[in-house]
């Protein structure tokens, strides 16, 4: 009977392990509450397309080479389409040739939430907004031609890009 018990008590013990480290990771960054834009699925709609909501809202993905800025050299800010929140610069914009807008750091690190997916060395990373929750893509560290050796793999559905000083973070 202890012997029952003890392995029971083991088995207990194991799975609250795995559990808590199976459990997804929350957002680490610090995030003001009332700077957060909170919709529901119903609101979203109302102001995206239905690409944009299949990106943001339910962690799409766009085939590549179709996005409008796969290929889009022009200069500006690219904005959260979502909230209007300024994501990434075109300054760090490069060819990675993934057929998705590949960015080397976002134009301001708080305004980006990096998530691992998983536990494993080779999960990958989710790249979110850090006001509205918006999925953008991924960030994968195999661009070590570029400054930060980091590739903010990006769908262009989830961006809106806006002349340089017109970016505002006030969309609602
Ligand atoms: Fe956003």
């Amino acid at each position: 009977m202890r012997n029952a018990a003890f392995i029971t008590a083991i088995v207990v013990f194991l799975g609250a392990g795995l559990a808590w480290i199976w459990w997804p990771d929350e957002p680490d960054e610090e995030r003001p509450m009332g700077e957060r834009i909170v919709k529901s699925d119903a609101e979203w709609r109302q102001v995206l397309t239905d690409k944009q909501f299949q990106v943001t809202r339910q962690a799409g993905t766009e085939r590549a080479w179709t996005g409008e800025y796969a290929k889009c050299h022009q200069d500006g800010v690219y904005t959260c389409v979502c909230c209007g929140q300024p994501l990434f610069d075109s300054k760090t914009k490069f060819e990675s040739g993934t057929g998705w807008p590949s960015f080397y750091e976002p134009a301001v690190d708080k305004n980006v939430v990096k998530k691992k997916e998983g536990i494993l060395p080779w999960a990958p990373t989710e790249v979110l907004c850090s006001r509205c929750d918006a999925h953008l893509g991924h960030v994968f560290n195999d661009a070590p031609s570029q400054p930060t050796g980091l590739r903010y793999c990006i769908n262009s559905a989830a961006l809106k890009l806006v002349e340089r000083g017109s970016e505002t973070s006030e969309k609602e």
